[in-house]
């Protein structure tokens, strides 16, 4: 059983930590990101309200964040916990996530904070590739892909949220709107600091060890 908050700036690496987390652990890996950009590939009402904000590298309203949310976690593959990644952003959406939390009963177990200095988060950001096909993804000084496409043939191409002027847009999005949220969840008890720099399997190793540490506390 594992209910953990994955935060971080946008490329500190949540998402591919939080894939491999959700398989260690058995549970599901919720990405608000990853869910607007399925509402957004679907043409639904919600991909196009959700896809402006995106684009332009601003945050989706709390309210419609909080909503998509609440109905993930009303499904029942979450009883056997969850990896929330890029989500919450902000203090209204960490305090609603606490309510939908106390109103089952339930309680986070951790809120593990990946840091990673903005100079590397601009680098990684403007060099990822994402495949067309499968989502996997690449980066063309750090994780280059063989022969220019993905390994499962599939077109790669770059997020739109992933451009040079959008990436200091998203960037100080994060240090206006999420970062306070580090306060908050100190002040629950609740925050673990990794340090972001390096490869996946690093981080992954420091991920592991401060939840493995705070397990035994
Ligand atoms: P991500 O893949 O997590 O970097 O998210 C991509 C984009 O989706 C963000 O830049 C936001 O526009 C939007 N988004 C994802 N999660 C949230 C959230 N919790 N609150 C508001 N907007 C979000």
């Amino acid at each position: 059983m594992m209910r953990l908050v994955l935060m971080g700036p946008p490329g500190a690496g949540k998402g591919t930590q939080a894939v491999g987390l959700s398989r260690e652990y058995g549970v599901p890996h919720i990405s608000t990101g990853d869910m607007f950009r399925a509402a957004v590939a679907a043409g639904s009402q919600l991909g196009l309200e959700a896809r402006r904000y995106m684009d332009a590298g601003d945050l989706v309203p709390d309210e419609v964040t909080l909503g998509i949310v609440r109905e993930r976690l009303a499904q029942p593959d979450v009883a056997s916990g969850f990896i929330l990644d890029g989500f919450p952003r902000t203090i209204p959406q960490a305090s609603g996530l606490q309510e939908a939390l106390r109103d089952s009963n339930l309680q986070l177990d951790a809120v593990v904070l990946i840091d990673v200095p903005d100079a590397e988060l601009v680098k990684r950001a403007v060099g990822r590739r994402v495949c067309r096909e499968c989502g996997r993804v690449w980066h063309v000084e750090f994780n280059p892909p063989p022969g220019g496409a993905c390994s499962c043939g599939g077109e790669l191409i770059q997020r739109d949220d992933d451009r040079a002027e959008t990436v200091m847009k998203r960037l100080s999005a994060y240090h206006e709107q999420t970062e306070p949220l580090k306060g908050y969840y100190a002040s629950l008890g609740l925050l673990l600091s990794v340090d972001g720099m390096g490869g996946p399997e690093a981080v992954h190793r420091r991920v592991f060890d401060a939840l493995g540490r705070c397990n035994s506390r």
